[in-house]
């Protein structure tokens, strides 16, 4: 494990690893930029094989949310957590607080929230220990289920995608397949009928596909068809590298705008792929960003018509991702990068001459002044 090597190629700040003999918490919190502000990403507890394979999912992780936080004009930096152990034989409340105090000894560089295999109720025992903790319940103040923010986002991010292509963005009329009608899928799906959409739907879970049918109107096949089905927008909002090998040449749709993470295979490869069949892709972290948004208002006090309407702010952002694609010449998910990139450049020297106290608005709402 050659740590300051790994530190180094991607430019990551800071790496901090948590051991608590008592609880047996085995973790690694990784930040990666706080030029922004601090560093926001989620807690992952999964039974990595080794160290170094949790090591490598952490640093990754981190990388990705600074992305996604600078795109979103979220003024956070990027960071992510990994605890070692399987979620459903190790966790308990004497782990996840052992766990929150290594994050409150951070002392507010990286602020935690739920991801695979960490839930509201493991954050909750986190915030036994800390404050620096996002995703708590509704009932205690927190911003509860993301979802219905990412779907409203992920539909915004939808209509700027046709406005580009089609030069209207309404959707009434067009034709949507939507793969996977969980959490987001459900709202999206509301989102598209009321907008007039024709919609298609495929899952693998059979009570989540009728709780979508029998709310609203849409056709169903079977999971395996719906990459075949001729459509104008193929939305992903089940899992992730659904744009591979196997499913783009079979893709008959212009646009490829849903809510999964890393919808692409290979970045670089399918990426490209995307454009050069003409078809226009949304990049994930982009047209998904409504959950970090929704998570990132739980800082100022939870509001979700606040969240809801940021998560709109989508549409102008995938805009701007397509302006530079265009002018560039390049897909659209290294111009989500290039966005990101330039955004963090670029407040990085605002913010590079000093103020005493540093007393920004945003410091304050992290000291808890108001
Ligand atoms: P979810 O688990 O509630 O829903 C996913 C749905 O996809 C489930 O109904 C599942 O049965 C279905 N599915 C799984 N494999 C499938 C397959 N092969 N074919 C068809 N359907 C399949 O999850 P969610 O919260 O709705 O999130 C959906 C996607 O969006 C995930 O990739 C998630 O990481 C991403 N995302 C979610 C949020 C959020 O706010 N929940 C935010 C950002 C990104």
């Amino acid at each position: 494990m050659r740590v300051f090597e790994q530190l180094a190629a991607k430019n990551h700040e800071q790496l901090t690893f948590c051991y608590d003999e008592v609880s047996g918490l085995m973790a690694i919190i990784a930040i990666h930029d706080t030029t922004l502000g601090p560093a926001l990403g989620g807690t992952r507890m999964r039974a990595y094989a080794s160290t170094d394979e949790a090591l490598t999912d952490v640093l990754r992780l981190a990388r990705g949310m600074t992305f996604k936080s600078a795109a979103a004009g979220l003024n956070l930096g990027g960071g992510k957590a990994v605890i070692i152990g399987d979620p459903k034989r190790d966790r308990s409340e004497t782990l996840f607080r052992a766990y929150g105090r290594f994050v409150e000894g951070l002392g507010g560089r990286y602020i935690t929230a739920e991801d695979s295999g960490t839930d509201v109720r493991a954050m909750e025992w986190v915030r036994m220990e800390t404050n620096w903790v996002t995703g708590i319940s509704r009932a205690l103040g927190g911003s509860g289920d993301p979802s219905p923010v990412t779907a409203r986002g992920t539909y915004a991010g939808m209509m700027a995608c046709a406005k580009l292509r089609w030069g209207s963005d309404s959707l009434a009329g067009k034709h949507v397949s939507v793969q996977g009608v969980g959490a987001v899928g459900y709202y999206l799906v509301k989102h598209l009928t009321e907008a007039g959409a024709k919609v298609t739907v495929c899952d693998v879970d059979a009570d989540n596909l009728k709780r979508v049918t029998d709310a609203f109107k849409c056709e169903v096949v079977a999971p395996e068809a719906i990459f075949d089905v001729p459509a104008d927008i193929f939305a992903p909002c089940a899992l992730g590298a659904v744009i591979n090998d196997d499913t783009l040449p079979r893709l008959k749709v212009e646009i490829v705008a849903g809510s999964a993470n890393n919808q692409l295979d290979d970045e670089r490869r399918h990426g490209r792929g995307l454009m050069e069949k003409g078809v226009l892709y949304a990049p994930d972290y982009v047209i998904n960003a409504g959950g970090l948004i929704n998570v990132a208002n739980e800082l100022e006090g939870y509001n979700q018509e606040r969240a809801l309407k940021q998560a709109e702010g989508i549409y102008d952002i995938l805009t701007s991702v397509f302006d530079i694609a265009r002018r560039e010449d390049i897909p659209t998910h290294k111009a989500a990068d290039n966005l990101a990139l330039r955004r963090i450049a670029e407040i990085g020297k605002v913010k590079s001459f000093y103020i005493p106290g540093a007393n920004t608005r945003q410091d304050r709402t992290l000291r808890g002044v108001s």
